[in-house]
């Protein structure tokens, strides 16, 4: 074994046992890689792609032309192939084709090796493998049937290329790809490149050739193949459209239109002509939300399709949200890709604060300000109990890569980018971002790029301040004490609450001496994920670097701006001591604030003084201070009822959410009671002056809050006026027969069932009994389902799980049930019985499982572990309710202690 080089030598190890050869010589082959990541003896440099598809067969034919650098002399050289057929691979080199043996002992870890018989030398090689692949579900290269029709195509992030197409299926290897589909005639193909050529492939066989794309990763190649019909937007400045199913070309307008006017913001903000030649949305009829393939972006049906005519506004906001982001993922992404998996945030964060931006512009109306605090209220929710995982983490394992692109991605990571915009200053920020995009165009950037374009522009503490953000899991809090004296006035931050916000000293037990909450102190180190020997120790640094908390206090007098370090700060304000201070401006701040009683009351004192935003910060706040202690609970209360008179949804949406945690405190401590009438007394005659239905006039915030409102008041807090109005509404339809399945009439079922007695159960159970028409049958399992009582919503489960009913009845039964406040815990001890949950569909636990997750009573997680307990061990159903059991119980753990609840309001 001749080495010339240290990688060569190092390939001169004696072979694996399964590798040898029958005689003994010396080899130079490369074992599989032990790890994720292939070799860099061998990189990809161009691929060309032939695809033969027909979606009515379940497997796809493939041929992949692989130019590639080879580095240093190798044997050996691997890439990454899943569940594929290898049918013939050929290798050329130094001007001639080599002998090889293919090796799949490694195929189980998505690894295909191929050897030469002699060393390939160093420069430039090509690698051509004839393949099948199967079209599946939902991954990969896959099928779907739509109308009767099959339509083909593929999903490829993380590491799932690899099921479609033999490749080197990381990130930080982007090539150009020509790709070429073979179809039936009267089928469509797209990639993401236009088409620049189409021939006869035999009679019914036409070959699609496009474009050669830019550098692309392998994730983003994509294809669709099928029936498709186009509906067409603008030329400029990129032809845009979208691929839909015939017959629903009008239910694609709205998203073309949001993505015309998306394009042109994003290309004025980044400075830069969209990356592509041309766009295509893609409805995909079962998706998970949307993929950014560049050219081609791909979006699940249910969020693309939007009837012109009766769409809720959530549904118009969702598309607009989503298109927007898929499109800003063209710079953010696919222009500039991570280097690897560890630095995804890279693409999710900055995509989700760019959709921000985009939709705030195009729609004013829609307070798109408040959606960012909504998305940040999920995150903070979540990282305050340590069970949100950091935004960076070590992608160290196929495991790691694929749980990589979380929720928190979407509602953390916006959240950080603002406030690092708001430290850089706006106009610097995309100044450094024009700069940092125009620098790796086509390339790749990871997380040290980005910080240095931004401390560049920015502060040079830039950097300290991202990183415990980037890094760690836990919201800081910030302690706000307003100190007024002779000498003037000032606000003093300081990290952790002040103890005497807690009304106590700071020795006092459960006193929190933390810096911030959630924080887990055995956060498991991460790898080296920089590659560099010290990677472990640059990490034991960053988790003991301190937090620098950017915060912005708003006082009548104006906004003034400061960094909490470990020590306290003192902001001096000008003029006479504020009737309040709001601790975070804007919103803009990824931190919690702690203003004791005091401060907490002057804010409620002077909420006319304050804005929307501010609204919606302060239901959040407020809402934390229920699990933290750091106001007391009444006044948090009072915070959230009177934020519930909110016009705008996301404010109310916060408080709802206060409060419903707060009256399973009140049910622990036995005062719940009490806290219901004070719910119907403050909230009441809102809730019955909005009704149950939708009016003629009513603006979108109207229309998304009544039914929240009115699930407080009248299905949780049980207003009698509320469910007598339901009741008379549901008997009206049952007496007609009229039974929709509408969000309408499933609430005033739900509000009617807070007060339900027996008569109505038989009610239900009679025309249950004589109808089999579908929607009509769910709708009043949905009425069965929602019964209060809690004899009655035992019978409902029994009932669900009597002799006849099928499976998919049974478990919208269940889901509704379990979704409801006042039905789940019944519900859970009903489906806990024994032989119960082996008959819920395996399908509907993952709904189910997040429905029940909502519950925050110890019962209700000791009655989902004894369901879970009660599945096959390696039941997938296990774990998603096994994630709901730690949800329940971190929600529990967090309640005020019964002797903080009021005995009164
Ligand atoms: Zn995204």
């Amino acid at each position: 074994c001749a080495a010339a080089t240290a990688l060569a030598l190092a390939a001169c190890a004696p072979a694996p046992a399964a590798l040898a050869p029958a005689r003994a010589r010396p080899v130079a082959l490369q074992p599989a890689p032990a790890g994720p990541r292939l070799p860099d003896t061998v990189a990809p440099a161009r691929y060309d792609l032939e695809l033969d598809i027909d979606p009515n067969a379940a497997e796809l034919r493939g041929r992949v032309t692989i130019d590639v650098a080879v580095r240093v002399p190798v044997r050996s050289i691997w890439l990454h192939a899943v569940d594929l057929a290898i049918d013939r691979v050929e290798l050329r080199a130094g001007g001639r084709e080599r002998v090889v043996r293919v090796d799949r002992s490694a195929a189980a870890r998505g690894l295909l090796g191929i050897h030469a018989t002699a060393p390939v030398p160093a420069g430039t090689a090509r690698i051509t493998i004839a393949y099948r692949a199967r079209l599946g579900q939902r991954v990969g290269a896959f099928r779907q049937r739509v109308d009767g029709r099959w339509y083909a195509f593929s999903d490829f992030e993380p590491i799932d290329a690899r099921r479609a197409i033999p490749c080197f299926d990381e990130p930080r290897f982007k090539t150009p790809w020509t790709v070429a589909i073979t179809a039936p005639r009267g089928l469509r193909a797209l990639s993401n490149a236009p088409e620049v050529a189409t021939t006869d492939a035999g009679p019914d066989r036409v070959r699609h050739a496009f474009a050669t794309t830019r550098p692309l990763p392998t994730y983003l190649v994509a294809f669709a193949v099928g029936p498709f019909a186009l509906v067409d937007g603008p030329r400029a400045p990129v032809p845009l459209r979208a691929a839909v199913y015939p017959g629903h070309e009008a239910r694609a307008l709205a998203a073309v239109r949001e993505g015309a006017g998306a394009l042109a913001r994003l290309q004025a903000y980044t400075g830069q002509r969209a990356p592509v030649d041309k766009i295509d949305l893609v409805a995909v009829p079962s998706f998970n939300g949307a993929m950014e393939n560049p050219g081609l972006i791909t979006v699940a049906a249910d969020i693309l399709l939007v009837d012109p005519d009766r769409a809720p506004p959530e549904a118009r906001r969702r598309v607009a949200m989503v298109v927007a982001h898929e499109l800003a993922h063209l710079w953010f992404g696919d222009l500039v890709t991570p280097a690897w998996w560890d630095d995804l945030w890279l693409n999710e964060a900055f995509a989700s604060w760019m959709a921000d931006r985009v939709v705030a512009a195009m729609h004013p109306g829609w307070h798109w300000e408040l959606e960012r605090v909504r998305a940040k209220a999920d995150a903070v929710d979540r990282d305050a109990a340590g069970t949100l995982p950091p935004l960076r983490r070590a992608a160290a394992s196929d495991a790691d890569i694929r749980t990589m692109l979380g929720s928190h991605m979407y509602t953390k990571g916006p959240a950080i980018v603002a406030m690092l915009e708001r430290v850089v200053g706006d106009a610097a920020m995309r100044a450094a971002l024009r700069g940092y995009l125009r620098r790796h165009a086509d390339g790749v950037g990871t997380t040290p790029d980005l910080l240095a374009a931004l401390s560049a522009a920015g502060p040079a503490d830039l950097g300290a301040i991202a990183k415990p953000f980037l890094n760690r899991r836990a919201v800081p809090v910030v302690g706000v004490e307003l100190r007024c004296g002779e000498r003037g006035a000032s606000v003093r931050l300081s990290q952790g609450e002040p103890a005497a916000a807690r009304g106590g000293s700071a020795d006092a037990p459960g006193a929190r001496a933390a810096l911030a909450v959630g924080e887990v102190p055995a956060n498991p180190p991460r790898a080296a994920v920089a590659g560099g020997p010290d990677g472990g120790a640059r990490t034991a640094r960053a988790r003991r670097a301190p937090w620098i908390v950017p915060a912005c206090v708003r006082t009548p007098a104006g906004t003034r701006c400061a960094r909490v370090g470990p020590t306290a700060v003192d902001i001096a304000l000008p003029g006479p001591c504020p009737a309040w201070v709001y601790p975070n401006a804007g919103e803009r701040g990824y931190y919690l604030y702690a203003p004791g009683a005091a401060g907490a009351a002057a804010l409620r004192a002077h909420l006319r003084d304050l804005g929307d935003v501010e609204w919606a910060g302060l239901a959040l706040n407020a809402w934390m201070w229920l699990r933290s202690g750091a106001v007391p609970v009444d006044e948090a209360a009072r915070a959230l009822v009177d934020l519930a008179a909110s016009d705008r949804d996301a404010v109310v949406d916060l408080a709802v959410r206060g409060l419903t945690d707060l009256a399973a405190a009140a049910d622990r401590a036995g005062r719940g009671g009490a806290f219901r009438a004070y719910l119907r007394a403050a909230l009441g005659p809102r809730a019955r002056s909005l009704g149950l239905r939708a009016r003629d006039g009513d603006d979108d915030d109207t229309r998304m809050l009544r039914p929240r409102l009115a699930r407080l008041v009248g299905v949780l807090a049980a207003d009698p006026a509320l469910a007598g109005a339901a009741r008379r509404e549901v008997e009206a339809r049952l007496d007609r027969g009229d039974l929709p399945r509408t969000d309408e009439l499933e609430l005033a079922l739900e509000v009617a069932g807070a007060r339900g007695d027996d008569a109505l159960f038989r009610r239900y159970a009679d025309a249950l009994a004589r109808t089999d028409e579908f929607p009509a049958r769910l709708v009043l399992w949905h009425g069965l389902a929602s019964l209060a009582d809690p004899a009655l919503a035992r019978r409902a489960v029994d009932a669900a799980f009597a002799p006849g009913v099928t499976p998919g009845e049974r478990a919208y039964a269940l889901y509704v049930a379990l979704r409801n406040p006042t039905t789940r815990a019944t519900a859970l001890s009903a489906l806990a019985a024994a032989g119960r949950a082996a008959r819920v569909p395996a399908a509907a636990w993952p709904a189910l499982a997040a429905a029940a997750a909502d519950a925050c009573a110890g019962e209700e997680a000791d009655a989902l572990a004894a369901v879970r307990d009660a599945l096959p061990a390696g039941a997938e159903a296990r774990a998603a309710l096994g994630a709901a059991i730690a949800q329940v119980r971190a929600c529990v753990r967090r309640l005020p202690a019964p002797d903080a609840i009021p005995d009164a309001w």
